[in-house]
């Protein structure tokens, strides 16, 4: 069968869901026992996330194979419980790459190189690329922004293209807007929808359905007007209001009709009896949500922490393993900048230390993976929260007072924490990090075996300094055993005090691989240990 394409758009404002709505339609056809993938379209011209802000655009996501992606790529990760390539995270950037290097080689034989067709045909070119390659039923893509933007044009051309060339049995729009309602009981107002989807039509877009946000469900008066303003049948325009979690979001569209619908408008019958896949996705959502009276509460001491976002996968990571033994995890982000008396820590089940960069923020952090492993609180530290454990380790167990990071101080006189002998050279700051999943070896009779079950593991890697190998027969002699490593011992992998209620560090991302009802085990390790 060939790929049938569903292109979801935004309107309105930033921050109404769209990828929820995105992974939420494609999980439902994956329970339909459909083979569907997604994909973001980020309009802006980083060529990656890689280099932004996490205060400012959310969290970078790592795939398997080494893309620093949008955080959206991991949100599709988490509904299809499935890995996304990198090459499913356009940009602008990557676009334009494309166009401007297949220009200097001359492919485009003397013409004129232009927006259109040019740049669009890259963009359509690697859509259909992706389904082709996958062999895909469905493909869903998600358009970054709102309808309007300069910068999302050129993608939302294409997409209008690829409507024309596949026929209208091959390609549905969904757009996403909202309808505010100015108090709780107040009126839900349609003029936003309708502008919007105005302005969809403007560049030639007819969308096939509205998820509408809104707080309560969309009555059908407010439908009905929506539908008589927008073309859009009343059935097709979709409330998305306020869930207790967004894993109960396919069911929210599931009862609305919008399976019976896509099918239909594809050209099919009917969709696949798939009620064991739906009995385990429902046995999962109700896991994640029902434990309110059985709280956990976990610190989180990181650098990001104004922007919950900024560590989305290991918030989700944390709510998968604490649904596994039927608690909730309550978070508390602290930031290492401000904490003044560190007893405040006393009061939580567990601390952990996410993944972070540079100097600012990093006492604070390396003064709570001390305070953790003296008050034998369980902790886990990420990437950034290893390599600070074992200079707190260094300077308070092993009086090595100076210990640091090259990162933090170039000149330190015990580089505990060392730049990568390969990164010496590198210059770049885009994509030259050590990325992507790399084999780990663990060590027999240590906790990481426990905890994995495994003599080997593929994690994803994200950091440019490690552990400097020449320390560790003092640590190991002092109580800090490193149990896991990679590319033939050369990186540590993972630390751990046996000695400790729950001490472990890693230099990888575990974060990236939990998901709903299958949580990472380093995470559910902790959870349990933190449970207890
Ligand atoms: N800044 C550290 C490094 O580059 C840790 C990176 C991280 O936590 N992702 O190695």
């Amino acid at each position: 069968m060939q790929t049938k394409f569903i292109f979801v758009t935004g309107g309105v404002m930033s921050g109404l869901g769209k990828g929820v709505a995105t992974s939420s339609i494609a999980k439902l056809l994956q329970l339909a026992d459909q083979k569907v993938s997604c994909v973001k379209i980020d309009p802006y011209l980083n060529y990656d996330a890689g280099t932004m802000n996490p205060v400012a655009h959310g969290e970078v996501f790592v795939t398997e194979d080494g893309g620093e992606c949008d955080m959206d790529i991991g949100n599709y990760e988490r509904f299809l419980n499935q890995n996304i390539p990198k090459s499913h995270n356009i940009t602008t950037a990557q676009v334009y790459s494309s166009v401007i290097e297949a220009e200097r080689k001359g492919e485009y034989l003397g013409a004129c190189v232009q927006i259109i067709p040019h740049v669009t045909d890259e963009i359509k070119n690697r859509i259909k690329k992706i389904a082709e390659d996958e062999k895909l039923d469905f493909l869903t893509v998600e358009c970054g922004g709102t309808v309007g933007d300069i910068e999302s044009l050129p993608f939302l051309e294409a997409l209008r293209q690829l409507k024309v060339e596949e026929g209208p049995q091959g390609v549905l729009f969904v757009h996403v807007t909202l309808a505010p309602s100015l108090d709780v009981v107040g009126e839900q107002k349609t003029k936003p929808t309708q502008h919007s989807v105005q302005e969809l039509r403007r560049i030639g877009i007819q969308p096939d359905f509205l998820a509408v946000r809104c707080t309560l469900p969309l009555e059908e008066k407010t439908k009905k007007k929506i539908a008589m303003f927008t073309n859009v049948t009343p059935n097709d325009v979709l409330s998305c209001h306020d869930a207790k979690s967004i894993f109960e979001v396919p069911q929210m569209l599931y009862d609305q009709g919008i399976m019976d619908s896509i099918f239909t408008k594809f050209g099919k019958v009917g969709m696949v009896n798939a009620s064991a896949n739906w009995d385990k996705w429902n046995e999962i959502t109700q896991s994640m949500a029902n434990h309110e009276d059985n709280k956990l509460k976990i610190a989180m001491v990181g650098k990001y922490v104004t922007l919950t976002d900024s560590y989305v996968s290991v918030n989700h990571a944390l709510k998968h393993a604490g649904a596994k033994i039927g608690r909730s995890v309550d978070i508390d982000w602290i930031d290492s900048e401000s904490i003044l008396d560190y007893n405040i820590l006393s009061k939580y089940d567990g601390i952990l230390v996410p993944g972070g960069f540079g100097t600012r923020g990093s006492e604070g952090i390396i003064n709570t993976a001390n305070f953790a492993r003296e008050k034998n609180i369980p902790y886990l530290g990420i990437c950034f929260g290893f390599q600070l454990a074992a200079i707190a380790f260094g300077r308070n167990v092993m009086n090595l007072k100076d210990a640091n990071s090259t990162e933090i101080k170039a000149n330190t006189k015990n580089p505990i924490i060392d730049l990568l002998p390969e990164q010496k050279e590198i210059s770049d700051m885009g994509g030259s990090l050590r990325l992507g999943a790399n084999e780990i070896k663990i060590k027999e009779n240590t906790n990481a075996h426990k905890i994995y079950s495994a003599s080997s593991i593929n994690k994803r890697h994200r950091h440019r300094y490690e552990m400097n190998k020449k320390y560790i027969p003092e640590f190991e002699k002092n109580g800090m055993i490193f149990s896991a490593e990679s590319d033939e011992g050369k990186r540590m992998e993972i630390l751990e005090i046996p000695s400790h209620k729950f001490y472990l560090g890693v230099q990888f991302h575990p974060e990236f691989n939990s998901r709903p009802g299958y949580p990472e085990e380093s995470f559910a390790a902790f959870v349990k240990a933190a449970s207890e």
